[in-house]
């Protein structure tokens, strides 16, 4: 055996068989993708491509350009996030690897509410860290009682996604301030998965961040989602300046830097509002909801893509197969989640394709 212990544990996610399967129909109604389905704004496309031949093309310091560090922490600080520091990092996957192996020693262990973002788990396992999960069906909201019950005295941390791939959840302050009090009470660490900030769809949802409650938050963000730029790796963390130093450090070991032209670009995005074209998110969310809740049993997601009905004979792996059959592509909901009784649906595609969507989904009910 030539691998390392520390990657056998390490699967390719359950999604890659259902890719394989789907990659046998022909053009299925595909509501499986997880990104924006509109392309980054032309302006900003220009900018990278205007840094390009400006010949922005070199290596970039560990901790991101500095007037992208700069402009990113007065953006968080704008939104009320306690923080010392900021870093860029390759997409918020690379902040979030990064705010791992800074904090986190083997045998530790990460609350997280399930269901629950696929990755999380195995950067864990690959870092020797232990991920411990905390059921939220079936309306997908934090209780304080089912929290307390995972601390062990190896705690470290608390993950917390919101809103959350895959359910949708979007956590009230109630919610997020009974988790800082839990995690207040033991000092121990956040980390805030902060990506999907902008894809709310409800008012009184915005705007309440985990690093607005707790000092102790790695706030974990990126323009993937609200600049659509996925293909361009750029994400950040915020925290204390102790931490987002050793991170600094070590990704000078680990990626050397971010893409350069990737951050003047992203620069230049955080002034480019995106809002109108997230908003018509909300029209499909509308579309989905209510072509489902009639046949399924499913919670309103408040943001994000996704929605995450139950199917009946709570097999999703058989339903996902089944929809196949029936041209349509989705993810089973075993694949962010200990239960198997879910699917996931992503609204991240055009209005033509969310209708066939709930059509052939009501057809299978
Ligand atoms: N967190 C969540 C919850 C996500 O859904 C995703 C992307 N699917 C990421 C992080 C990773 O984003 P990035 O492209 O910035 O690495």
């Amino acid at each position: 055996m030539q691998l390392s212990g520390r990657v056998r544990n390490v699967r390719p996610s359950g999604v890659r068989k259902i890719f394989d399967l789907a990659a046998k129909v022909k053009n299925p109604v595909n509501l499986s993708i997880g990104e924006p389905d509109f392309d980054i704004p032309d302006e900003i496309k220009e900018e990278g491509i205007k840094w390009i031949r400006a010949g922005f093309n070199k290596y970039t310091p560990s901790g991101g350009i500095p007037e992208l560090r700069e402009k990113v922490f007065c953006y968080l600080k704008g939104k009320g996030i306690i923080c010392d520091d900021v870093i860029i990092t390759a997409g918020a996957t690379g902040g979030l690897l990064l705010s791992f192996l800074v904090t986190l020693d083997p045998g530790d262990e990460v609350i997280i509410p399930d269901p629950y973002f696929v990755l999380y788990e195995y950067q864990l396992i690959l870092l020797g860290a232990r991920p411990v999960y905390v059921d939220t069906y079936p309306d997908f909201s934090l209780k304080e009682e089912k929290l307390r019950k995972a601390l062990t005295n190896k705690t470290k941390a608390i993950l917390i996604n919101s809103p959350n791939n895959p359910t949708g959840r979007v956590y009230s302050r109630q919610e997020l301030e009974m988790v800082v009090a839990v995690a207040r009470e033991r000092n121990l660490l956040i980390f805030s998965d902060d990506i999907y900030d902008r894809f709310i769809f409800e008012d009184s949802l915005r705007n309440n961040y985990l690093g607005q409650l707790y000092e102790n938050t790695l706030t974990i963000g990126g323009f993937s989602k609200t600049w659509a730029m996925t293909g361009w790796r750029v994400g950040f963390v915020a925290g204390s300046k102790e931490i987002i130093q050793t991170m600094i450090t070590n990704q000078q070991y680990v990626l050397s830097s971010v893409n350069s032209i990737a951050q003047k670009a992203a620069l230049f995005a955080l002034d480019c509002n995106t809002d109108e074209l997230i908003s018509s998110y909300k029209k499909r969310r509308d579309l989905i909801y209510e072509g489902l809740k009639d046949k399924y049993e499913v919670v309103q997601p408040k943001g994000a893509y996704y929605i995450f009905p139950r199917v009946p004979g709570d097999d999703g792996d058989a339903f996902v197969e089944r929809a196949l059959e029936n041209n349509l592509f989705v993810i089973p909901g075993s694949v962010f989640s200990a239960r198997k009784s879910n699917i996931r649906i992503s609204f991240a595609s055009n209005e033509e394709n969310v209708l066939k969507g709930i059509e052939i989904l009501r057809s299978m009910a």
